[in-house]
């Protein structure tokens, strides 16, 4: 039973997409149950009205995914409770600080992404938007990686452990890496961003969502992102998600994922492969899902040389 603070943190969540334009969600079965669940039992616990209404607008309120998803979502309608609201947290704090210089530099591959890794710990940027006790990500895995995969951002793990794809989606993408062939330390995994994005929250409280990145952040952290694919030299990269295919392609290039997933893209003169995230895999919890994805590596494999067998072929059908 998700707790008030998870509750809380949900119903900001729903408004800063509501804020951004998005009008419905897909919610698996399993989670709808459980807000439907919360809603009665918190709101005879609560006496806070405010708290019950920011409830009751989980259950309303209409939001879809960002990326098109292979089934139709379930569509929540619970009215809304005529009290009065919570005044809404406030927003990202504005971010404007100009992209850093990334300097040249020089060595072998492991000499040039160690000094590259000293100017990021070191960037006060990146030191100040981690916020303290939490570690600054840049990539991990081989600098002799043929495939560099690019997520988003960092998530609670990533910033606890100061690595990326370590947490529930990174689990999932290690298995996928592992169904390619590979190990996950034999390609690179890193994201456009270096921090994890803040959320505002009430005093004392954990931040238990993710946020996209804004245009600014991605901007920021674009030169250390470019860095690192300079040094790695990749044969292929995967873009997870459309946070890091607009990072690399330019968000006005596209609407919806679906227009560029599954194609081959290019950046900085390398190909590159449009996929889903796997934390959107995650939440569409479907066969699938895993399934388109799994159809755009199997076109990463041949790009690289690593011919699927027909078993490979066959996975998630
Ligand atoms: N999601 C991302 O995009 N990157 C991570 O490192 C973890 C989750």
């Amino acid at each position: 039973m998700p707790t008030r603070d998870q509750l809380l943190a949900l119903t900001d969540e729903l408004r800063r997409l509501k804020a951004g334009g998005e009008r419905r969600v897909a919610v698996a079965d399993e989670s709808l149950e459980l807000l439907r669940a919360a809603v009665k039992i918190r709101a005879a616990e609560w006496t806070e009205a405010t708290v019950v209404a920011d409830v009751a607008e989980v259950a309303a309120v209409e939001v879809r995914s960002p990326e098109p998803i292979p089934f139709a979502p379930r569509e929540i309608s619970v009215p809304v409770a005529a009290v009065p609201r919570a005044a809404p947290l406030p927003g990202p704090a504005k971010f404007s600080a100009a992209p850093p210089v990334v300097p040249v530099l020089a060595g072998d591959k492991t000499a040039r992404w160690e000094a590259l890794r000293e100017l990021v710990r070191n960037d006060p940027v990146c030191r100040a938007q981690a916020g303290p006790g939490k570690k600054i990500v840049l990539g991990a895995g081989s600098l002799e990686a043929a495939i560099v995969f690019i997520g988003e951002a960092p998530g609670a793990e990533e910033e606890v452990q100061g690595e990326p794809f370590v947490g529930e989606a990174g689990q999932l993408l290690t298995k996928m890496i592992q169904g390619m062939g590979p190990r996950r330390e034999q390609v690179y995994l890193c994201n456009v961003m270096n921090w994890r994005p803040a959320i505002p929250t009430g005093p004392g409280d954990v931040q238990l969502g993710n946020r996209p990145p804004t245009a600014e952040e991605m901007n920021y952290c674009l030169p250390y992102l470019r860095a690192q694919i300079e040094i790695v030299q990749p044969q292929v990269i995967v873009a997870l998600g459309a946070t890091a295919a607009g990072a690399l392609l330019g968000a006005h290039t596209f609407k919806a994922l679906g227009e560029i997933k599954g194609r081959w893209h290019e950046f900085a003169g390398r190909p590159v492969m449009v996929t889903y995230h796997p934390s959107y895999v995650l939440r569409s919890n479907s066969s699938r899902a895993k399934r388109a994805v799994w159809e755009d590596l199997l076109q990463v494999m041949e790009r690289v040389g690593l011919t699927p067998t027909e078993k490979q072929r066959g996975f998630f059908l």
